[in-house]
Protein backbone atom coordinates (compact mmCIF):
# COMPACT_ATOMS: atom_id res chain seq x y z
CA UNK A 1 0.00 0.00 0.00
CA UNK A 2 1.26 3.40 -1.09
CA UNK A 3 1.70 5.87 1.73
CA UNK A 4 3.12 8.92 0.49
CA UNK A 5 6.45 10.75 1.87
CA UNK A 6 4.55 13.57 4.05
CA UNK A 7 1.78 13.19 6.15
CA UNK A 8 -0.41 14.38 8.84
CA UNK A 9 -2.27 12.46 12.04
CA UNK A 10 -5.63 14.88 12.39
CA UNK A 11 -8.80 14.08 14.47
CA UNK A 12 -11.96 15.62 15.93
CA UNK A 13 -13.45 14.13 19.19
CA UNK A 14 -16.95 14.55 17.56
CA UNK A 15 -16.25 13.53 13.88
CA UNK A 16 -17.68 16.93 12.77
CA UNK A 17 -14.40 18.60 11.43
CA UNK A 18 -13.55 16.24 8.71
CA UNK A 19 -14.06 18.90 6.01
CA UNK A 20 -13.12 21.90 7.63
CA UNK A 21 -9.52 19.53 8.35
CA UNK A 22 -9.05 18.72 5.06
CA UNK A 23 -9.46 21.94 3.52
CA UNK A 24 -5.94 22.56 4.88
CA UNK A 25 -4.87 19.92 2.47
CA UNK A 26 -6.26 21.11 -0.19
CA UNK A 27 -4.96 24.54 0.55
CA UNK A 28 -1.30 22.79 1.33
CA UNK A 29 -1.73 21.29 -2.15
CA UNK A 30 -2.59 24.03 -4.17
CA UNK A 31 0.45 25.44 -2.86
CA UNK A 32 2.49 22.45 -4.22
CA UNK A 33 2.90 20.23 -0.88
CA UNK A 34 1.36 17.28 -0.80
CA UNK A 35 0.81 15.94 2.67
CA UNK A 36 -1.75 12.94 3.07
CA UNK A 37 -4.28 13.45 5.53
CA UNK A 38 -4.48 10.14 8.27
CA UNK A 39 -7.53 10.61 10.38
CA UNK A 40 -6.70 9.45 13.75
CA UNK A 41 -8.19 8.35 16.75
CA UNK A 42 -7.56 6.24 20.16
CA UNK A 43 -9.09 3.55 21.86
CA UNK A 44 -9.15 5.80 25.14
CA UNK A 45 -10.62 8.38 22.85
CA UNK A 46 -13.49 6.18 21.75
CA UNK A 47 -13.84 5.01 24.73
CA UNK A 48 -14.43 8.82 26.17
CA UNK A 49 -16.71 10.03 23.71
CA UNK A 50 -18.94 6.56 23.43
CA UNK A 51 -18.04 6.74 19.43
CA UNK A 52 -16.44 3.54 17.00
CA UNK A 53 -14.21 3.50 14.56
CA UNK A 54 -16.76 3.37 11.41
CA UNK A 55 -17.39 7.28 12.25
CA UNK A 56 -14.08 7.99 11.76
CA UNK A 57 -14.10 6.03 8.63
CA UNK A 58 -17.45 7.95 7.34
CA UNK A 59 -16.40 10.90 8.46
CA UNK A 60 -12.78 10.85 5.91
CA UNK A 61 -15.17 9.35 3.22
CA UNK A 62 -18.10 11.80 3.65
CA UNK A 63 -14.93 14.99 3.80
CA UNK A 64 -13.09 13.44 0.71
CA UNK A 65 -16.27 13.30 -1.48
CA UNK A 66 -17.53 16.48 -0.48
CA UNK A 67 -13.83 18.17 -1.36
CA UNK A 68 -13.50 16.10 -4.41
CA UNK A 69 -9.72 14.89 -3.03
CA UNK A 70 -7.84 13.05 -5.28
CA UNK A 71 -5.28 12.01 -2.87
CA UNK A 72 -4.58 9.50 -0.73
CA UNK A 73 -6.28 9.16 2.95
CA UNK A 74 -6.15 7.00 5.55
CA UNK A 75 -8.14 6.00 8.70
CA UNK A 76 -5.66 5.25 11.62
CA UNK A 77 -6.33 2.88 14.55
CA UNK A 78 -4.72 5.42 17.15
CA UNK A 79 -2.83 3.56 19.75
CA UNK A 80 -4.43 -0.13 19.84
CA UNK A 81 -2.72 -3.26 21.05
CA UNK A 82 -3.78 -7.14 20.70
CA UNK A 83 -6.90 -6.13 23.26
CA UNK A 84 -8.19 -3.30 21.55
CA UNK A 85 -7.50 -3.84 17.80
CA UNK A 86 -10.50 -6.12 16.59
CA UNK A 87 -12.87 -3.05 16.73
CA UNK A 88 -10.56 -0.71 14.06
CA UNK A 89 -9.92 -3.76 11.88
CA UNK A 90 -13.07 -2.96 9.33
CA UNK A 91 -12.60 0.89 9.70
CA UNK A 92 -9.09 1.28 9.71
CA UNK A 93 -5.96 1.13 6.53
CA UNK A 94 -3.41 2.77 9.32
CA UNK A 95 -2.91 0.62 12.50
CA UNK A 96 -0.51 2.49 15.42
CA UNK A 97 0.60 -0.66 17.14
CA UNK A 98 1.49 0.58 20.51
CA UNK A 99 3.60 -1.57 22.72
CA UNK A 100 5.33 1.07 25.20
CA UNK A 101 3.53 -1.06 28.08
CA UNK A 102 6.04 -4.03 27.23
CA UNK A 103 8.89 -1.67 27.42
CA UNK A 104 11.04 -2.99 30.36
CA UNK A 105 9.48 -6.69 30.37
CA UNK A 106 11.65 -9.85 29.55
CA UNK A 107 11.94 -11.29 26.84
CA UNK A 108 12.95 -15.00 27.17
CA UNK A 109 16.26 -15.83 27.62
CA UNK A 110 16.89 -17.47 24.01
CA UNK A 111 15.44 -15.05 22.05
CA UNK A 112 17.68 -12.50 23.75
CA UNK A 113 20.52 -14.32 23.29
CA UNK A 114 19.73 -14.59 19.64
CA UNK A 115 19.21 -11.10 19.00
CA UNK A 116 22.59 -10.34 20.86
CA UNK A 117 24.12 -12.59 19.28
CA UNK A 118 23.14 -11.47 15.60
CA UNK A 119 23.81 -7.86 16.53
CA UNK A 120 27.01 -8.22 18.13
CA UNK A 121 28.35 -7.70 15.08
CA UNK A 122 27.61 -3.51 15.54
CA UNK A 123 29.92 -3.91 18.08
CA UNK A 124 33.21 -5.14 16.82
CA UNK A 125 34.23 -1.71 15.41
CA UNK A 126 33.45 1.60 16.14
CA UNK A 127 30.12 2.01 14.47
CA UNK A 128 29.51 4.92 11.61
CA UNK A 129 26.60 6.15 10.68
CA UNK A 130 26.07 8.07 7.55
CA UNK A 131 24.70 11.73 9.02
CA UNK A 132 25.85 11.59 12.25
CA UNK A 133 29.28 12.90 12.99
CA UNK A 134 31.78 11.11 14.93
CA UNK A 135 31.12 6.88 15.38
CA UNK A 136 28.94 4.91 18.34
CA UNK A 137 31.02 2.78 20.83
CA UNK A 138 28.55 0.51 20.50
CA UNK A 139 29.33 -2.70 23.39
CA UNK A 140 27.76 -6.36 23.65
CA UNK A 141 26.88 -5.34 26.63
CA UNK A 142 24.71 -2.56 25.46
CA UNK A 143 22.87 -4.49 23.06
CA UNK A 144 22.21 -6.55 25.45
CA UNK A 145 20.39 -3.66 27.59
CA UNK A 146 18.49 -2.62 24.60
CA UNK A 147 17.40 -6.49 24.09
CA UNK A 148 16.30 -6.23 27.64
CA UNK A 149 14.57 -3.04 27.49
CA UNK A 150 12.78 -3.32 24.00
CA UNK A 151 12.85 -6.75 22.68
CA UNK A 152 9.72 -8.07 24.62
CA UNK A 153 7.82 -5.03 23.41
CA UNK A 154 8.88 -5.40 19.07
CA UNK A 155 7.53 -9.34 19.78
CA UNK A 156 4.77 -8.37 21.12
CA UNK A 157 4.18 -5.90 17.98
CA UNK A 158 4.90 -8.38 15.50
CA UNK A 159 1.85 -10.55 17.10
CA UNK A 160 -0.71 -7.78 16.87
CA UNK A 161 1.15 -7.19 13.11
CA UNK A 162 0.19 -10.57 12.54
CA UNK A 163 -3.43 -10.51 13.75
CA UNK A 164 -4.06 -7.04 11.65
CA UNK A 165 -2.08 -8.88 8.84
CA UNK A 166 -4.41 -11.67 8.78
CA UNK A 167 -7.29 -9.91 8.79
CA UNK A 168 -6.26 -7.40 5.76
CA UNK A 169 -3.50 -9.02 4.23
CA UNK A 170 0.38 -7.56 3.99
CA UNK A 171 -0.83 -4.95 1.18
CA UNK A 172 -4.16 -3.90 3.12
CA UNK A 173 -3.02 -1.35 5.95
CA UNK A 174 0.12 0.69 7.01
CA UNK A 175 1.60 -0.65 10.36
CA UNK A 176 2.99 2.05 12.76
CA UNK A 177 4.64 0.86 15.90
CA UNK A 178 4.82 3.75 18.62
CA UNK A 179 6.44 3.41 21.73
CA UNK A 180 6.17 7.40 22.79
CA UNK A 181 3.84 7.23 25.84
CA UNK A 182 6.59 5.61 28.14
CA UNK A 183 8.76 7.00 30.64
CA UNK A 184 12.04 7.41 28.88
CA UNK A 185 13.36 8.97 25.46
CA UNK A 186 14.99 6.26 23.35
CA UNK A 187 18.29 7.48 22.22
CA UNK A 188 19.33 7.17 18.59
CA UNK A 189 21.03 4.33 19.55
CA UNK A 190 18.64 2.40 21.04
CA UNK A 191 15.83 3.35 17.99
CA UNK A 192 18.86 1.45 15.62
CA UNK A 193 18.61 -1.80 17.61
CA UNK A 194 14.75 -1.52 18.38
CA UNK A 195 14.48 -1.05 14.21
CA UNK A 196 16.84 -4.21 13.92
CA UNK A 197 14.80 -6.35 16.37
CA UNK A 198 11.78 -5.09 14.35
CA UNK A 199 13.27 -6.41 10.94
CA UNK A 200 13.95 -9.79 12.33
CA UNK A 201 10.44 -9.77 13.72
CA UNK A 202 9.64 -9.04 10.20
CA UNK A 203 7.35 -6.38 10.86
CA UNK A 204 6.97 -4.22 7.74
CA UNK A 205 6.74 -1.22 9.31
CA UNK A 206 6.34 2.15 7.99
CA UNK A 207 6.61 5.00 10.52
CA UNK A 208 7.93 4.64 13.85
CA UNK A 209 7.19 6.74 17.07
CA UNK A 210 9.62 7.41 19.42
CA UNK A 211 9.74 9.32 22.33
CA UNK A 212 11.69 12.35 21.95
CA UNK A 213 14.00 14.59 24.73
CA UNK A 214 12.05 17.18 26.12
CA UNK A 215 8.02 17.57 27.04
CA UNK A 216 5.36 17.47 24.74
CA UNK A 217 2.62 18.38 26.55
CA UNK A 218 -0.98 18.33 24.81
CA UNK A 219 -2.01 21.17 22.78
CA UNK A 220 0.65 23.74 24.24
CA UNK A 221 4.45 24.58 22.62
CA UNK A 222 7.50 21.68 23.42
CA UNK A 223 9.52 22.49 26.70
CA UNK A 224 12.79 21.16 26.38
CA UNK A 225 16.39 21.99 24.97
CA UNK A 226 16.04 23.07 21.27
CA UNK A 227 19.53 22.08 19.87
CA UNK A 228 19.50 18.81 21.79
CA UNK A 229 16.24 18.25 20.24
CA UNK A 230 17.19 18.91 16.61
CA UNK A 231 20.49 17.39 17.09
CA UNK A 232 18.68 13.47 18.18
CA UNK A 233 15.82 14.17 15.63
CA UNK A 234 18.71 14.60 12.72
CA UNK A 235 20.04 11.55 14.66
CA UNK A 236 16.99 9.87 14.68
CA UNK A 237 16.57 10.30 10.78
CA UNK A 238 20.06 8.80 9.96
CA UNK A 239 19.44 6.12 12.12
CA UNK A 240 16.06 4.94 10.22
CA UNK A 241 18.21 5.63 6.85
CA UNK A 242 20.90 3.45 8.00
CA UNK A 243 18.48 1.00 9.11
CA UNK A 244 16.67 0.87 5.95
CA UNK A 245 19.73 -0.46 4.11
CA UNK A 246 21.39 -2.35 6.74
CA UNK A 247 18.07 -4.32 8.26
CA UNK A 248 16.03 -4.57 4.73
CA UNK A 249 13.19 -2.34 6.25
CA UNK A 250 10.55 -0.83 4.13
CA UNK A 251 12.54 2.02 1.93
CA UNK A 252 9.87 4.69 2.65
CA UNK A 253 10.12 3.99 6.42
CA UNK A 254 9.90 7.43 8.51
CA UNK A 255 9.56 9.27 12.07
CA UNK A 256 5.85 9.81 13.10
CA UNK A 257 5.93 12.60 15.81
CA UNK A 258 3.03 12.22 18.33
CA UNK A 259 1.65 14.68 20.99
CA UNK A 260 2.58 16.86 17.30
CA UNK A 261 -0.11 19.50 17.66
CA UNK A 262 1.39 22.83 18.90
CA UNK A 263 5.03 22.22 19.58
CA UNK A 264 5.51 25.87 17.23
CA UNK A 265 9.12 25.99 18.97
CA UNK A 266 10.00 22.80 17.37
CA UNK A 267 8.35 23.07 13.60
CA UNK A 268 11.39 24.69 12.18
CA UNK A 269 13.94 22.01 13.58
CA UNK A 270 11.88 19.30 11.65
CA UNK A 271 11.40 21.44 8.87
CA UNK A 272 15.33 21.77 8.28
CA UNK A 273 15.87 18.34 8.96
CA UNK A 274 13.36 16.96 6.66
CA UNK A 275 14.59 19.59 3.76
CA UNK A 276 18.33 18.55 4.11
CA UNK A 277 18.31 14.81 4.26
CA UNK A 278 15.14 14.24 2.26
CA UNK A 279 13.31 12.05 4.79
CA UNK A 280 9.42 11.47 4.94
CA UNK A 281 7.85 12.36 8.05
CA UNK A 282 4.40 11.65 9.37
CA UNK A 283 3.35 14.09 12.55
CA UNK A 284 -0.02 13.61 14.57
CA UNK A 285 -2.42 16.20 15.90
CA UNK A 286 -6.26 16.31 16.76
CA UNK A 287 -6.53 17.91 20.40
CA UNK A 288 -5.75 20.67 19.15
CA UNK A 289 -9.15 20.38 16.59
CA UNK A 290 -11.41 20.01 19.56
CA UNK A 291 -9.84 23.15 20.77
CA UNK A 292 -11.13 25.49 17.65
CA UNK A 293 -14.41 24.19 17.59
CA UNK A 294 -14.59 25.69 21.59
CA UNK A 295 -12.52 28.72 19.82
CA UNK A 296 -15.07 28.80 17.30
CA UNK A 297 -18.16 28.15 19.54
CA UNK A 298 -17.12 31.31 21.42
CA UNK A 299 -16.83 33.32 18.84
CA UNK A 300 -20.05 33.05 17.08
CA UNK A 301 -21.51 33.93 20.93
CA UNK A 302 -25.15 33.07 22.10
CA UNK A 303 -25.62 29.85 22.79
CA UNK A 304 -22.02 28.50 21.42
CA UNK A 305 -20.24 30.74 23.71
CA UNK A 306 -22.80 29.35 26.85
CA UNK A 307 -21.47 26.28 25.73
CA UNK A 308 -17.52 27.25 25.17
CA UNK A 309 -18.01 29.25 29.04
CA UNK A 310 -20.13 25.75 30.64
CA UNK A 311 -17.43 23.81 29.48
CA UNK A 312 -14.68 25.26 31.57
CA UNK A 313 -16.47 25.22 34.50
CA UNK A 314 -17.56 21.71 34.42
CA UNK A 315 -14.02 20.83 33.61
CA UNK A 316 -12.23 23.02 36.55
CA UNK A 317 -14.89 21.23 39.25
CA UNK A 318 -14.18 17.87 37.81
CA UNK A 319 -10.29 18.62 37.54
CA UNK A 320 -8.79 15.69 39.09
CA UNK A 321 -10.87 13.20 36.95
CA UNK A 322 -10.40 14.63 33.66
CA UNK A 323 -7.03 15.42 34.31
CA UNK A 324 -5.75 12.10 36.20
CA UNK A 325 -5.80 9.79 32.94
CA UNK A 326 -3.21 12.50 31.03
CA UNK A 327 -1.24 13.29 34.01
CA UNK A 328 2.17 12.99 32.24
CA UNK A 329 1.59 14.76 29.26
CA UNK A 330 0.11 18.06 30.56
CA UNK A 331 1.36 20.81 33.01
CA UNK A 332 -1.14 22.77 34.79
CA UNK A 333 -0.47 25.25 37.59
CA UNK A 334 -3.95 25.39 38.70
CA UNK A 335 -3.30 28.89 40.72
CA UNK A 336 -3.03 30.45 37.00
CA UNK A 337 -6.49 28.99 35.93
CA UNK A 338 -9.39 31.97 35.83
CA UNK A 339 -12.30 31.70 38.39
CA UNK A 340 -15.36 30.65 36.43
CA UNK A 341 -16.99 33.49 37.64
CA UNK A 342 -14.89 35.96 35.50
CA UNK A 343 -15.17 33.80 32.48
CA UNK A 344 -19.03 34.07 33.11
CA UNK A 345 -18.46 37.76 32.08
CA UNK A 346 -15.92 37.35 29.20
CA UNK A 347 -16.85 38.22 25.54
CA UNK A 348 -16.59 35.68 23.03
CA UNK A 349 -13.25 37.47 21.71
CA UNK A 350 -11.52 37.31 25.17
CA UNK A 351 -12.43 33.49 25.39
CA UNK A 352 -10.81 33.06 22.25
CA UNK A 353 -7.88 34.76 22.80
CA UNK A 354 -7.40 33.39 25.94
CA UNK A 355 -7.88 29.69 24.44
CA UNK A 356 -6.13 30.52 20.87
CA UNK A 357 -2.46 29.29 20.65
CA UNK A 358 -0.69 32.87 20.04
CA UNK A 359 1.82 33.09 22.21
CA UNK A 360 2.15 36.46 21.32
CA UNK A 361 -1.02 37.49 22.32
CA UNK A 362 -0.71 38.58 26.28
CA UNK A 363 -4.10 37.44 26.89
CA UNK A 364 -2.99 34.01 25.81
CA UNK A 365 -3.24 31.11 28.95
CA UNK A 366 -1.40 27.53 28.25
CA UNK A 367 -3.19 26.74 31.49
CA UNK A 368 -6.52 27.17 30.60
CA UNK A 369 -5.49 25.76 27.28
CA UNK A 370 -4.38 22.40 28.97
CA UNK A 371 -7.68 21.95 30.78
CA UNK A 372 -10.10 22.18 28.22
CA UNK A 373 -7.85 19.94 26.31
CA UNK A 374 -8.63 17.58 28.28
CA UNK A 375 -12.11 18.41 29.18
CA UNK A 376 -13.26 17.08 26.13
CA UNK A 377 -15.38 14.51 28.15
CA UNK A 378 -17.50 17.44 29.50
CA UNK A 379 -18.40 18.49 26.20
CA UNK A 380 -19.56 14.59 25.21
CA UNK A 381 -21.88 14.36 28.21
CA UNK A 382 -23.49 17.40 26.90
CA UNK A 383 -24.70 15.66 23.92
CA UNK A 384 -26.87 16.88 21.67
CA UNK A 385 -26.76 20.12 22.62
CA UNK A 386 -23.33 20.05 22.22
CA UNK A 387 -23.61 18.47 18.60
CA UNK A 388 -26.50 20.54 17.50
CA UNK A 389 -24.68 23.54 18.38
CA UNK A 390 -21.36 22.49 15.70
CA UNK A 391 -23.95 22.07 13.08
CA UNK A 392 -25.32 25.72 13.94
CA UNK A 393 -22.33 27.18 14.00
CA UNK A 394 -20.52 25.56 11.73
CA UNK A 395 -19.27 27.95 9.29
CA UNK A 396 -17.42 29.98 12.34
CA UNK A 397 -16.13 26.59 13.46
CA UNK A 398 -14.81 25.65 10.42
CA UNK A 399 -13.19 28.79 9.66
CA UNK A 400 -10.97 28.08 13.14
CA UNK A 401 -10.11 24.69 12.46
CA UNK A 402 -8.85 25.04 8.89
CA UNK A 403 -7.31 27.95 9.73
CA UNK A 404 -5.68 26.65 12.97
CA UNK A 405 -4.53 23.70 11.17
CA UNK A 406 -3.06 25.14 7.62
CA UNK A 407 -1.53 28.47 9.13
CA UNK A 408 0.12 27.20 12.71
CA UNK A 409 0.71 23.53 11.49
CA UNK A 410 1.26 22.33 8.07
CA UNK A 411 2.29 25.66 6.71
CA UNK A 412 5.05 25.75 9.17
CA UNK A 413 6.07 22.16 9.33
CA UNK A 414 5.77 21.79 5.05
CA UNK A 415 6.19 25.27 3.32
CA UNK A 416 7.91 27.63 5.11
CA UNK A 417 11.65 29.09 4.49
ZN1 LIG B 1 1.20 8.73 20.76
Amino acid sequence: MNFPKYSMGIGDRFAHQGKAQLAAFVRAKALGVDVTPVWNKSNREHNIVHSEPASVRAEADAAVRSLNWTGAYFVDADHIGLQTVDRFIAASDFFTIDVADFIGKAADDATLADFVAHYSRYAVAPLRVPGIEGAFQVTVQQIDAIGRKYLRAVIEAGKVYRHIEAAKGRDGFVPEISMDETDSPQTPVELLFILGAIAREQIPVRTIAPKFTGRFNKGVDYVGDLAQFEREFNDDLAVIAFAIKEFGLPADLKLSVHSGSDKFSIYPAIRRAIRRSGAGLHIKTAGTTWLEELIGLALAGGEGLRIAKDVYAQALARFDELCGPYASVIDIDKSNLPAPGDVANWTGDQYAATLRHDQANPRYNAHFRQLLHVGFKVAAQMGERYTDALQEYEPVIAATVTENLFDRHMKRVFLDD
